[in-house]
């Protein structure tokens, strides 16, 4: 059950702000979509496929929403992506960097084809999209990146394998170098999510794991998407003008 869910949304107003949130089509990046759709954000939802639900939420908001279906770890995707956007809403003040997948292979079962593509969507594809939206945010003279890394960047993975925890430990390089070279117009933040319920995690879940990970897991619960999207949110805010460079956990408390 979710506990003390309370999205800043509610108290956070983007009117007037142009939000893009990579991987919005499930999980993570539909919630973050939403809720920054409930703060009068307009959101550009980039996501591969064109689910219908998304499409029916993105028709829901009217003028404030679009569908932009991208593969992010194209580049001539992304300059699509990004030259779409501008011309929507003459901008991008926001991206969220957090589409990616999940891959279990351990070392000996880890292949070279299925390694580089764990990097190109992961990785890769923040480095492109930052590409494209930063002459934007210059442009305009101000810019928020927030990179979705993960618990698995700082540490090591739970629940998956090597190519996916060394990607999200790119993630933090890419952000600490992005910070400095596009500072002080743009700030570049990353965020390293615990578990929280998605399909990914479903997907990486059985009961054994869940009942071992709740062990590990100081407050003693999985999260709701919500609360990761909240620190987002605010993270995206006014109110996080002097947090630069910063590498956020939110994890429940894992040691
Ligand atoms: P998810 O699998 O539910 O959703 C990921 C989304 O990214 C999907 O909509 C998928 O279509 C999209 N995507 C994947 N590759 C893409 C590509 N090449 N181009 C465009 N879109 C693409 O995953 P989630 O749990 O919502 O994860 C979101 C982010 O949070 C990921 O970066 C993930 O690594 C991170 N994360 C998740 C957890 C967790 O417990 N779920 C924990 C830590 C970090």
């Amino acid at each position: 059950m979710p506990r003390n869910v309370h999205p800043l949304s509610a108290a956070l107003d983007f009117t007037g702000r142009t939000v893009v949130v990579t991987g919005a089509g499930r999980g993570l990046g539909r919630t973050t979509a939403r809720m920054f759709t409930e703060a009068s954000a307009n959101v550009a939802y980039v996501s591969r496929t064109p689910h219908a639900d998304v499409l029916q939420e993105v028709e829901a908001r009217g003028e404030g929403a679009m569908f932009v279906a991208a593969d992010v770890s194209i580049a001539s995707d992304v300059r699509a992506a990004f030259a779409r956007i501008d011309e929507r809403f003459g901008g991008v003040d926001v991206l969220i960097n957090n589409a990616g997948i999940a891959v279990r292979a351990t070392l000996a079962d880890q292949t070279a084809v299925e390694w580089d593509e764990v990097m190109a969507v992961n990785v890769r594809s923040q480095m492109l999209c930052a590409q494209a939206a930063a002459p934007l945010m210059k442009r305009a003279g101000r810019g928020r990146i927030i990179n979705v890394s993960s618990i698995a960047g700082r540490d090591k993975s739970l629940l998956l394998g090597v190519s996916y925890s060394t990607s999200k430990a790119a993630i933090i390089g890419l952000t600490r170098h992005l910070a400095a070279e596009l500072a002080p117009a743009i700030t570049v933040n990353c965020i390293c999510p615990g578990v929280h319920w998605t399909s990914m995690l479903r997907q990486a879940l059985d009961e054994e794991r869940e009942t071992a990970l709740l062990k590990k897991i100081s407050v003693g619960f999985i999260a709701q998407p919500e609360q990761i999207a909240s620190v987002i949110m605010f993270m995206a805010s006014d109110c996080a003008a002097y947090m630069n460079g910063a590498i956020v956990d939110v994890n429940g408390g894992v040691w």
